[in-house]
């Protein structure tokens, strides 16, 4: 029987394009972005298993020499490449399938330049990816990639499996927050009444999601709270830090910051919550998390090289943690300042 949501899904015709470039294609080497979350390890696993139940060659490849440890209990974790040096592009045959990645140098270090000429399958939501595909399967109106990839093989009558049904519900549940944030639409809960039909049992996977820390972790945790200050009118921003020492001290991975941008987030009136986490090489990561009653976060991690999702975003940025400190509340309240005479 075809589900109704199925026949009536509006994105139909990119569906089917995205499924019948799978299907044509023998050989996928599958793509996430670096410093993977849930929805990027749900949706890149659950590919991988539909690849391989429909007897595709697969290849799963990336920088990060480690994948987060709270995921090892999803399948093909074993799967998974590390990319020492420049990726090998050069296999005019292969599908390269890139998932989650607002843009093809998401997946690892000027990837996108090298991609013109080569097959590309670009599975995303975010609203402000480059459609840098052969073909481009982008719904911002999705919860998750993994909700995407979901539809595409629903769409396209590919094999299903526990294990890729639980991947998928690992990818929603993380970006929605657990069914929670308004990315979840109808649709979203339709699916996943699929995915509890295909043997996910949510009670399990809930409490394996939220075993996400080391011990160390949970001392990083506690010091990134005890960072948090509270700032700008009505006390609506937060910012929150962690430095290479707090890392070193407490002996968490880089990992362990899962769950902690948002954090501010719980302090009541708080609408803008900025978290900054010192990196090597003088990089430091930038997360943006906002609510109704100020300008998207969005707006404030492009203003900084960045992007992401209107309530959730974040930037890359070179220079010291000390000097974005301060940059940041202070663009934060120029910003503000800009906003609020225009509202
Ligand atoms: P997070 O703060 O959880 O790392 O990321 C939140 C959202 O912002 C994600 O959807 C992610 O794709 C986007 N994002 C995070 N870091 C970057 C970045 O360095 N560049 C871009 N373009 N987007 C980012
Ligand atoms: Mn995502």
């Amino acid at each position: 029987m075809t589900p109704m949501n199925q026949i009536n899904d509006p994105f139909m015709t990119e569906l089917l394009r995205a499924s019948d470039l799978l299907r044509e294609a023998a050989s996928w080497t599958l793509f996430t972005h670096q410093k993977p979350d849930g929805d990027a390890m749900g949706s890149v696993t659950a590919l991988f298993e539909a690849g391989v139940l429909a007897g595709k060659r697969v290849t799963w490849a990336g920088p990060d020499s480690e994948l987060p440890a709270a995921y090892r209990f999803l399948a093909h974790m074993d799967d998974y490449r590390v990319c020492e040096g420049p990726f090998p592009f050069d296999r005019p045959e292969e599908l390269y399938v890139f998932l989650d990645c607002a843009n093809g140098s998401r997946g690892g270090e000027g990837f996108e330049a090298r991609l013109p000429g080569l097959r590309v399958l670009n599975v995303d939501h975010h609203e402000d990816n480059t459609r840098f595909g052969t073909v481009n399967c982008v719904d911002p109106t999705s919860s998750s990639t993994s909700e995407l990839v979901f539809r595409i093989l629903r769409a396209g009558g590919w094999g299903l499996s526990r294990a890729l049904a639980e991947s998928v519900y690992v990818g929603i549940w993380t970006d929605s927050g657990g069914f929670a944030f308004s990315c979840t639409t109808p649709r979203t809960h339709r699916l996943a009444a699929e995915l509890l039909e295909l043997g996910v049992e949510p009670g399990r996977l809930n409490d394996l999601l939220n075993q996400i820390y080391t011990p160390g972790g949970m001392s990083l945790r506690s010091r990134a709270l005890s960072h948090i200050r509270v700032f700008g009118p009505g006390d609506a921003f937060a910012i929150s830090w962690l430095s290479l020492r707090d890392f070193d001290e407490t002996g968490a991975l880089s990992g362990d910051t899962e769950g902690l941008s948002g954090a501010a987030m719980q302090i009541r009136g708080v609408r803008l919550a900025v978290f900054l986490t010192e990196r090597k090489g003088g990089k430091v990561k930038a997360s943006f998390r906002s609510r109704e009653g100020v300008f998207p976060a969005a707006d404030l991690a492009r203003r900084l090289g960045g992007g992401g999702h209107p309530r959730a975003a974040g930037a890359t940025l070179t220079g010291t943690l000390e000097e974005y400190l301060k940059k940041i509340p202070e663009l934060l309240e120029a910003r503000y300042a800009e906003w609020a005479a225009a509202h």
